[in-house]
């Protein structure tokens, strides 16, 4: 197990510069998540702490060895892929072995390791097997066991549940949490799958267009996010971001006015007339029942659009009616709703974040 540490990392392929400005530090032991959409340069790190990519600029320690220059083999790093390859000739037992072989390890270590790895990965029973007489997400344990067997300082992991079902990947996902607690080996997790991220991070690296938005574990992030990117990526449904003006009493969206109590005024101490950006999760909105929605000022009406009931839960796409913006709602799982109904909605003010329009930075 080791640290690892990234000082400016910077990597350009010819005009393009594909990361930058990428700095952390990842204690020895710790599960870290890099998530973000395509192309903002999450494999780009991956494979740069690997070695199949040369940074351009900046110093990259693993452990406390500068490995810059130290070729991939030698980095004492594991990685998978999401297209794993095993080898089709082979037994289970035997792809696992390889890389061990290779190395010139001892045949009884070997043994006692594949055994051990075939333990925690729930193997055991298919080590006589090929590969082509497994399922996807069999195959995808024994690519994750041929890995572990290695013991490597730092396992890297580049999406690699993407090719597997839905079903297959949630318990996977519960597997290598599960492996990650026991073997405490230094892992770097790469995907843009946000759920992926949440379950799985001790910490997550939020990046968009090559820079690193927000480090910090999961729930802060989701509670706190530092810009509206972020927010608006981690949630499913996503964040609801509704452009308003700030007046004497509230937030004037679209011409429906969410009237902010004083003590909240004080604290947001905003400017007025300016335009903001507002964002509130889809579990911060409640349907008012029609007398509440006869009182009360504060409210936002809309047009049911779409209705999908998930049992646990229900979701709502729902349009303003003054300006048609759309709303993601999450609601308990036995509202009967239809689209066409008319709605009065509360927000939970102390759930509302409030984003420069301009920026994206979270002003409150
Ligand atoms: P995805 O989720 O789609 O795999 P990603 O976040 O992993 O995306 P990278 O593959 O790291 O993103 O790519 C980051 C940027 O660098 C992209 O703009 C990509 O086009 C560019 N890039 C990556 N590899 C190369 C290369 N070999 N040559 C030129 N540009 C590259």
């Amino acid at each position: 197990m080791a640290k690892v540490r990234l000082e400016d990392i910077k990597r350009r392929f010819n005009n393009v510069t594909a990361i930058e400005d990428i700095s952390f530090e990842i204690p020895d032991g710790e599960f870290w998540v890099l998530v973000g959409p395509s192309g903002c340069g999450k494999s780009t790190i991956l494979r740069t702490i690997a070695g199949l990519e040369s940074a351009t600029s900046g110093k990259l320690f693993i452990g406390d060895s500068l490995v810059n220059n130290v070729p991939a083999r030698q980095r004492d790093v594991a990685m998978v892929f999401q297209n794993y390859a095993l080898y089709p000739h082979m037994t289970v037992a035997q792809n696992i072995a390889f890389g061990l072989q290779m190395r010139k390890v001892d045949s009884k270590i070997i043994q006692e390791r594949v055994v051990n790895v075939a333990r925690s990965l729930s193997l055991e029973q298919l080590l006589n097997r090929k590969p082509k007489q497994l399922s996807g997400g069999q195959q995808q344990r024994v690519a994750l066991g041929r890995a572990i067997a290695r013991e490597p300082q730092v396992f890297l992991l580049d999406e690699p549940l993407s090719n597997l079902d839905a079903q297959l990947r949630d318990d996977t996902r519960a597997e290598l949490k599960q492996l990650h607690q026991e073997l405490g080996i230094t892992t770097i997790y790469v995907t843009h799958d946000q759920v992926e991220a949440m379950t799985l991070a001790d910490k997550i690296v939020v990046l968009n267009r090559g820079r690193i938005q927000q480090i910090g574990d999961p729930q802060n992030i989701y509670a706190r996010p530092a810009n509206q990117m972020v927010a608006a990526f981690l949630g499913n449904p996503p964040m609801n971001i509704l452009p308003a003006i700030y007046k004497d009493d509230g937030f004037d969206v679209s011409g429906q006015l969410l009237a902010i109590p004083s003590y909240m005024q004080d604290n947001l101490r905003l400017p007025q007339g300016q335009n903001f950006n507002l964002g509130i999760r889809p579990e911060h909105i409640f349907i008012n029942e029609p007398q509440q929605a006869a009182e009360n000022q504060n409210q936002l009406v809309v047009e049911v659009k779409v209705v999908e009931p998930l049992g646990r839960e229900t979701l709502i796409r729902a349009a303003l009616v003054k300006s048609a913006a759309l709303l993601n709602i999450q609601t308990s799982g036995n509202v009967r709703l239809h689209p066409g109904d008319r709605l009065s909605l509360q927000l939970d003010l102390n759930e509302l974040f409030v984003f420069d329009p301009k920026t994206g930075i979270r002003i409150s």
